[in-house]
């Protein structure tokens, strides 16, 4: 039997450790997390999950700091109000919705944040200590994403060390981290992407597929190796023919009803990786907390 990972119920264990060990840290402490939220413009996606983050955060007792800019915000503008949030006592973690307007560099952007606050873990500091072994996980700011993939890897209770990883993506956000990560647990790691020969072999030699490609169900059942464990992080929105009508569907990278009949565990899309992402920043959003009072 295919084992459908629940990420909705992994993220709700998740969040509900946060909350417990933010409350005990508020009496010890007298303070709590504080998350700044920097949103430019009103990209429809981005102030979805916006919301869902900001949500999130109140709910495990995370204070939320908004910063929602105007569009047209210039990027001195906006690099004013990273160095103002860096040195801003009760800021531990900044969290910047992107796509940015294109107007604004990313990366000078991204740079700027401090890395002690960067709560997405995309600062090239964190990203470098990610990949350096003998760093501590426990206090590293770790791609949301990735970290959230590994958790439900982890879930799973099988040794991970041995296995053959085939991650399809090379982001900065997600494929790259996530083969670090990988690396980490001892597989030995495939990154594939677009100029990659052989796709379909490539992706039928893995023990785990991890799909962060952004192309709609682009992998098929056969091209999984038989009780493989498949991470489907893709989230596509697409129109399908649902009873004869033509409706918003969201789906991965991975064609669900062929893979789940040769995988031995798959996330679905909706409620695999996605909960997962936001549970990790606010994971993220902690660890910095406890790193800037030393616990
Ligand atoms: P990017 O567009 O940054 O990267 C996509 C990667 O896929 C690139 O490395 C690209 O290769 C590769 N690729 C594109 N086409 C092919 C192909 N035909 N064959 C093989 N590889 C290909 O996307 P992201 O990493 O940001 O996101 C990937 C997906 O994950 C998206 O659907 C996104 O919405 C989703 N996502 C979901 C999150 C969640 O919380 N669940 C969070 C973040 C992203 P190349 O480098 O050669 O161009």
């Amino acid at each position: 039997m295919t084992k459908v990972i629940d990420g909705k119920e992994i993220a709700k264990n998740l969040r509900e450790s946060l909350k417990k060990e933010i409350s005990i840290l508020k009496e010890k402490f007298n303070s709590v997390p504080g998350l700044a939220v920097i949103q430019v413009g009103n990209v429809a996606a981005s102030s979805v999950y916006v919301k869902a983050k900001t949500k999130s955060a109140l709910e495990v007792g995370i204070e939320v700091i908004d910063h929602h800019l105007d569009e047209l915000t210039t990027e001195k503008k906006l690099l004013e109000l990273i160095s103002k949030l860096n040195n801003q006592n009760n800021v531990n973690g900044i969290l910047l919705q992107l796509p940015l307007p294109k107007h604004i560099n990313e990366q000078i952007i991204l740079d700027s944040i401090n890395p002690a606050k960067d709560a997405d873990g995309f600062h090239p500091l964190n990203v470098g200590k990610l990949s350096i072994a003998n760093h501590n996980d426990e206090n590293l700011l770790i791609p949301c994403t990735p970290y959230g993939c590994l958790l439900m890897l982890k879930g799973l209770g099988v040794e991970l060390a041995g296995k053959n990883a085939v991650v399809v993506g090379r982001s900065n956000i997600v494929g790259k981290p996530m083969a670090q990560l990988l690396i980490k647990e001892s597989c030995t790691v495939t990154i594939a992407h677009s100029r990659t020969e052989n796709l379909i072999e490539v992706c039928k030699a893995a023990d785990i597929l991890v799909a962060a490609v952004g192309k709609p169900e682009i992998i098929k059942g056969d091209w999984i190796k038989k009780d493989a464990i498949v991470i489907d992080v893709g989230i596509n929105r697409i129109e399908k023919k649902i009873d004869g009508e033509l409706k918003n569907k969201l789906v991965g990278d991975v064609n669900y009803a062929q893979a789940e009949k040769i995988a031995s565990a798959i996330t679905p899309v909706p409620g695999g990786v996605g909960p997962m992402t936001i549970a990790c920043l606010l994971r993220n959003t902690t660890i910095a907390f406890k790193n800037s009072i030393k616990i």
